[in-house]
């Protein structure tokens, strides 16, 4: 490969101006199949392999850069993109339903008979196609009648292949285009996250941030404006079904904080125990959230909040309170614990993200 590092794109570039020269190299399956390929072809002076995402039986990306250039090349598994499906599928789903993948029986040829049974001008039998790799399926009637359509236009059986591995790469190109047009339109680009569930994800996020882009009549609307730090975001959902713990999940919950203490060298003797379960039970029923004053649900699970912290998981030291609100709550400061735990409720009440993960 050669690499003009005079001129990129008709601008003057030297190596001294800081430039990322990456070339996406896409294939579908790849991960499993040719990325031991490129072990044997990149692995050399001239390139440097990088690390992997994914692991080394299934890389979703890999990326070689050349040692003299810095070139590099990025390769990517598109089926990684569009979800475990064959390729036939996601033709049919991402693009032209009329639009017919090939077929070529692989198994047929191997490193010893290939060169004479390409050369042959007749087509293959349907016998042929029956696949062991698919259980001794075939291809179906139909697409055999398709087959022999499609090989009338070609000297041989070699000319044919040489027209079905174009082809079997090309139909790639229209379902992918496809997809980056449509993450386009949110500003993501697709070649730049691992998965179509990232990138999902990433359109969650910038939905945020410019809700217009999703709902027209919303054009004005941003998120978090109307935000008061003052008001009740609590109880979400007010069909949600109170929690009524079990006894099973009192003992769990008791073991737990016996572990807490006991790691943070306290005394566990007046912990409280599983045969506090009907107190417990009562108060849980009774009260809310000592934090945000939020009910227990289901969704929105309790935890015992130690009042004083120097001091045990006991009946006096206690409160009820959240897990989320709990841990918001944990060693902070009041007031920005409770700026978390309301912005939290109102995420949740909108439906929205939540990026604040940490102070
Ligand atoms: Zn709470």
């Amino acid at each position: 490969m050669k690499y003009d590092t005079n001129s990129v794109g008709g601008i003057d570039a030297n190596d001294n101006i800081p430039f990322d020269r990456c070339v996406n190299v896409l294939g579908w399956n790849s991960s499993r199949f040719d990325i031991a390929l490129l072990w044997d072809a990149l692995d050399c002076e001239l390139w440097t392999m990088g690390v992997p995402i994914g692991d080394l039986n299934n890389s979703k990306s890999i990326t070689v850069t050349n040692k003299n250039s810095h070139m590099k090349l990025q390769f990517i598994d598109a089926e990684n993109l569009f979800g475990p499906l064959a390729l036939k599928a996601c033709v049919k789903d991402y693009e032209d339903k009329s639009e017919h993948k090939d077929v070529f029986p692989y198994e047929i040829i191997n490193s010893k008979n290939w060169n004479e049974v390409l050369v042959k001008t007749e087509p293959f039998e349907y016998e042929d196609f029956k696949s062991q790799l698919k259980g001794g399926y075939s291809i179906t009637k139909a697409e055999y009648d398709q087959y022999l359509i499609d090989f009338k236009r070609f000297t041989n059986r070699l000319e044919y292949l040489k027209y079905y591995n174009t082809n079997d790469t090309e139909i790639m190109a229209k379902p992918l285009m496809n997809l980056i047009d449509t993450f386009e339109q949110f500003n993501i680009d697709v070649l730049h996250y691992i998965s179509i569930a990232s990138c999902a994800y990433a359109t969650k996020h910038y939905s945020t941030y410019f809700p217009s882009k999703f709902i027209l009549e919303s054009d004005k609307q941003q998120y978090y404006s109307d935000f008061d730090i003052n008001a009740d975001y609590s109880n979400p959902n007010p069909q949600a079904k109170p929690f009524v713990p079990s006894a099973g999940y009192w003992k769990n919950k008791c073991y737990h904080y016996k572990q807490l203490d006991y790691k943070a060298g306290r005394e566990t003797e007046k912990n409280v125990t599983a045969d506090d379960y009907d107190y417990f039970k009562r108060l849980l029923e009774t009260s809310v959230s000592s934090i945000c004053s939020a009910k227990f649900t289901y969704d929105n699970p309790p935890s015992l909040d130690r009042q004083d912290i120097e001091l045990l998981h006991t009946k006096d030291n206690c409160l009820p309170a959240c897990v989320s609100c709990n841990i918001a709550h944990a060693n902070r400061d009041p007031k920005i614990a409770s700026l978390h735990i309301k912005m939290r409720q109102y995420a949740i009440k909108n439906n929205l993200p939540m990026t604040i993960s940490h102070e």
